[in-house]
């Protein structure tokens, strides 16, 4: 009996990697190829595809199932019983929302996402206000559905990092706010000095695709799974490990953005290719959390990308490719591409101010989902958060609230992954330079140790192991955003 439902446990997730499969490649169609009035087509398609995929994995024979597996729990193995973990929370999550509720909300978004479009053109907030007043309204319902533990917050903030609270955050920004504003006030009158003219010349783009891709293999991204396309927005996508898909984008006067994108859906994409053999077809397949996840593409983009060992391997590329770099030193350059200034973007911002950005919409979605504020009040204290933490006077809500298409997404609860993402990445540097020469595998350019030592420890988990159970395995503790701290203190020459 045992075996026959484990049986159908399988068909079920093989049809649910069906659908997920035919609508993620939808999606990667409609990013990188498909031409701009296909988009209706294929927006119809998904809808179609998405509502199967609901009701193929919420049904009462999915619930009887899960039911079954739980009752038997003793009886499966390791992988068994965390997958069942996983699929039944999931489940859990699913069912408790009525179906017409998903579709209303769905079409919401998608309108909402093309008034936010036009709203930071015009800078117009008046214009999204409604919007995302619905948006708000309909994860407030869904909170109360789900229920929550703590704070309303908790729950939107468990779906992109299990087990991350309110409490837990707080405890991390008020560090971030207490030690990071006075070392980022130095830092940025340190790095005012610094020439970076030289990055925003005007380079091929042609040739800039050249150094992508040279970048993508020197980092061991494995090109027989996977690819490398342009997007207007870097991201990954993964079908399994075996086909792994990174874009970035070339802007002919910024040299940098492409180079440091294919590094950070670099890091992301090696993330994927390396979860083991033995679950990547399972629930368990795919990257611990969110923050995890981001971890892994910043100590690509930030800690090995910016760092002087690596480029004295890659220079000499860079200057092939773009002769100008000839009359650049090696030095002024590493100067040029770890220079900090303050600016009104998120997206734009350099490694010290980054996170207080990240911070500014944690304290204002913390505000909406406590209740505590009027949609129509958001602009006055971002604008009151930008002055407070970058000492910044924003222009315009373009620049403002309106720079960020989380939101018009649904994506409340997300924004934190990004800081902390930041912090696992100098918590695990630390213990990788306890545990290798670091510094000598960059110099050699030698990507199969340093990837080899991420997948031992990280990569061929995929979620068997949560966030804090990563990090306490791998480091001994659990996240501790010092380690950040000195990381930027120590890089921008403090003490
Ligand atoms: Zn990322």
């Amino acid at each position: 009996m045992l075996d026959k439902k484990l049986d159908e446990l399988d068909q079920l997730l093989k049809r649910s990697r069906a659908y997920g499969h035919a609508i993620s490649m939808i999606h990667w169609d409609m990013e990188t190829e498909a031409p701009e009035k296909a988009l209706e087509r294929a927006s119809e398609v998904l809808g179609v595809l998405s509502e199967a995929a609901f009701e193929n994995f919420v049904n009462p024979k999915t619930k009887e199932l899960l039911d079954y597996l739980n009752e038997n729990f003793d009886k499966l193995d390791e992988i068994r019983q965390k997958s069942l973990v996983k699929l039944t929370k999931e489940y859990n999550k699913e069912v408790k929302i009525p179906k017409e509720l998903i579709s209303e909300y769905e079409s919401l978004k998608a309108k909402a996402q093309a008034v936010w479009s036009k709203a930071k053109e015009s800078g117009k907030f008046e214009d999204f206000a409604p919007y995302l007043e619905k948006l708000v309204d309909f994860n407030l319902k869904f909170i109360d559905l789900r229920g929550y533990e703590g704070h309303p917050y908790n729950t939107l903030l468990d779906d992109y990092e299990p087990g991350m609270t309110v409490e837990k955050l707080d405890e991390f920004f008020d560090y971030l706010r207490e030690h990071l504003v006075p070392v980022i006030k130095v830092g940025l009158e340190k790095s005012k000095n610094i020439n970076d003219d030289f990055l925003n010349e005007s380079y091929d783009i042609n040739k800039q695709k050249e150094l992508s891709k040279f970048v993508a293999e020197y980092m061991n991204f494995d090109f027989s799974k996977g690819l490398l396309k342009e997007s207007v927005h870097p991201f990954t996508l993964n079908f399994g490990k075996n086909d792994v898909r990174i874009t970035t984008h070339y802007y002919e006067n910024n040299i940098t953005s492409a180079i440091f994108s294919t590094l950070h859906e670099g890091g992301h994409g090696l993330y994927e290719q390396n979860i083991a053999d033995n679950i990547t077809d399972t629930p368990l397949g795919e990257g611990s959390s969110m923050g995890i996840h981001e971890s892994q593409s910043r100590i690509y983009e930030n800690v090995f990308g910016r760092s002087y060992e690596l480029w004295k391997g890659l220079y000499p590329k860079l200057q092939e490719l773009f002769p100008r770099f000839n009359e650049v030193s090696l030095e002024n350059f590493h100067k040029g591409i770890n220079k900090a200034s303050a600016s009104f973007i998120r997206v734009e911002a350099d490694e010290l101010t980054y996170s207080l950005h990240v911070m500014i919409r944690y304290e204002i979605e913390k505000l909406i989902f406590n209740k505590e504020v009027d949609v129509k009040d958001l602009p006055k204290i971002w604008n009151e958060k930008i002055k407070e933490y970058l000492g910044l006077d924003v222009p315009n809500n373009s620049l403002g609230i309106l720079q960020d298409v989380h939101w018009s997404c649904g994506l409340f609860g997300y924004f934190p992954s990004y800081a902390l993402g930041n912090a696992y990445a100098s918590q695990i540097e630390v213990q990788m330079r306890k545990d290798m020469d670091l510094d000598k595998a960059l110099l050699d350019g030698d990507f199969n140790s340093i990837n080899k030592y991420l997948t031992d420890k990280i990569h061929k988990y995929g979620s068997s192991l949560k966030p804090n159970e990563l990090m306490e395995k791998l480091t001994g503790e659990d996240l501790n955003p010092k380690y950040f701290v000195d990381y930027l203190k120590n890089k921008y020459n403090f003490n």
